[in-house]
């Protein structure tokens, strides 16, 4: 299809009746010129609600749980009533007590069981992006815009890793042009619910949090998108998080390699998986702010005239360095490494970064917080044999630690800007734990203690010149 556009809500652009009404009226207007289909988050901080009350199923907490439905349901009922005229509401209402009735359901068994098994708990918390679909489709067709809410479980297929699923593409691409592409040929602006997808044999499962993006991501690479526009709070993608840095500035363009180490470094402006799909296909993807319309956001695509030095700088506070070290001549370095890679491969955690010593025989790296027990059960059981004959030390793991990130591909061949920023940081008396950089010389990443974190952040960000204060002054 030429000129498709794919557009994704976030949870804010999607927070209340009257922001449902700016997302709607940003879509009605592109698709009159060329083809819209919409990705939808849940309403803002709905997801954390059903999460929450899911462990709260699970605890037999039965006044807890029924207090947040309660709250779910006041919240979409609510939002109903401001979105749609009274002639309309009654067929949406019945969706809304239908869709959180599915809710009760699973998390009423979770509560039988004491359990929360990871299917039914994706199948549950994807009913906050159903909601906010049904919401959104309804609104439009009662603006007289043809429209279907869609849930992407018919359309996105997954491997079964719930939780945290990775698309299979060519069977999406298949059920993308046989349940989507109808409507998009009919003339329809279908909304479809961001987050989650399905495995081929249709369980339910969820790309990890803060999904959409990819969501939107997989559906622009099927669907051979011409852009993807990510509609969120600021103005694009900046400099830094602006509530760590309030100079923080917006950036133009930036690429899509640059902007995937932003994401994968703690950038939550777009989900880490988001840019792989699009950088094969070169589909360009824009950055907005749903709250400033007149501002062109950030442009993602391939590179051109990168600008010289850094970039942006990132920051990941929920991290954990975990160290082990070989005890004797028994066990090599490069055989412990073997082994405790081949135990987070099993625990499908994500090593975010690592650095060695060869003379000590040891290594250390770094790890989310919400995957360290997952990791250390992993690593106790692969080594057991190992930490039981004393070949290697105790496992230890440092939790007051925090990583920063430095990103830019005009920092490839800088000489001095490493040194710059490691002193910026130690002029804050903020001590460096460990350091690495990735081969592509795109990325320099820092272990620091986790109550410097911040202090660090606003140090190099200054060093690096990327303030909005000196961006204006600079321009001549
Ligand atoms: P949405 O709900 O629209 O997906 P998110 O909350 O997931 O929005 O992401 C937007 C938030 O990301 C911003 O409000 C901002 O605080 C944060 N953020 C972190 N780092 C950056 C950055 N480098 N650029 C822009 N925003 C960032
Ligand atoms: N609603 C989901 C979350 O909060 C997905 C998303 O918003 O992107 O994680
Ligand atoms: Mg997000």
């Amino acid at each position: 299809m030429k000129d498709l556009l794919i557009m994704k809500f976030g949870g804010t652009s999607m927070g209340s009746a009257d922001r449902i009404r700016v997302a709607a009226r940003i879509s009605m207007e592109q698709q009159r010129q060329r083809p819209v289909a919409v990705v939808v988050s849940a309403m803002s901080k709905v997801t954390d609600l059903l999460l929450e009350s899911l462990l709260r199923a699970e605890a037999g907490d039965r006044a807890g749980l029924d207090a947040n439905v309660q709250k779910l349901q006041d919240r979409h009922v609510e939002c109903c009533h401001e979105l749609l005229p009274k002639t309309k509401q009654e067929p949406v209402l019945a969706g809304i007590h239908f869709l959180i009735s599915e809710f009760q359901r699973i998390a009423n068994g979770m509560m039988m069981l004491a359990d929360r098994p990871p299917r039914s708990a994706d199948e549950a918390v994807a009913i906050g992006e159903r909601l906010a679909a049904l919401l959104m489709a309804a609104y439009l067709e009662a603006e007289h815009i043809h429209s279907v809410a869609i849930n992407a479980s018919s359309i996105i297929v997954t491997d079964a890793v719930f939780g945290n699923a990775t698309p299979l593409m060519t069977p999406t691409r298949e059920k993308a042009r046989r349940n989507l592409m109808p409507w998009l040929e009919g003339g329809a602006l279908p909304v479809i619910t961001g987050f989650n997808g399905a495995t081929a044999d249709g369980r339910p499962t969820t790309l990890g949090r803060g999904g959409s993006d990819f969501s939107a991501a997989i559906l622009a690479a099927v669907l051979d998108a011409s852009e993807l526009w990510i509609w969120t709070d600021v103005d694009g993608i900046m400099t830094a998080d602006p509530r760590i840095v309030p100079d923080a500035a917006v950036l133009d363009t930036v690429t899509y390699a640059e902007a995937a180490e932003l994401a994968y470094n703690g950038a939550k402006v777009l989900h880490p998986r988001t840019l792989a799909p699009l950088a094969d296909r070169q589909i360009p993807v824009w950055s907005k702010n749903s709250y400033a319309l007149d501002k062109p956001g950030t442009r993602i695509g391939m590179p051109g005239n990168t600008p010289g030095g850094a970039r942006a700088v990132t920051s990941m506070a929920n991290v954990a360095l975990v160290s082990l070290e070989a005890a004797g001549a028994e066990l090599s370095g490069t055989r412990l490494m073997a082994r405790a890679l081949d135990a987070l491969t099993r625990a499908n955690a994500e090593v975010l970064a690592v650095s060695s010593s060869s003379y000590r025989q040891n290594f250390c790296f770094l790890v989310r917080r919400e995957e360290l027990s997952g990791v250390m059960k992993a690593l106790e059981e692969t080594l057991s044999i190992e930490l039981a004959h004393g070949y290697i030390r105790p496992i230890s793991v440092d939790e007051n630690v925090g990583l920063l990130a430095v990103v830019g591909e005009g920092m490839r061949g800088v000489t001095g800007l490493a040194g710059r920023i490691f002193t910026a940081i130690s002029q804050e008396q903020v001590n460096i734990i460990a350091i690495t950089q990735g081969s592509s010389e795109l990325t320099i990443c820092i272990v620091v203690r986790r109550d410097g974190l911040e202090k660090a952040v606003r140090a190099v960000h200054t060093e690096c010149g990327l303030g909005r204060r000196v961006r204006e002054t600079a321009v001549p």
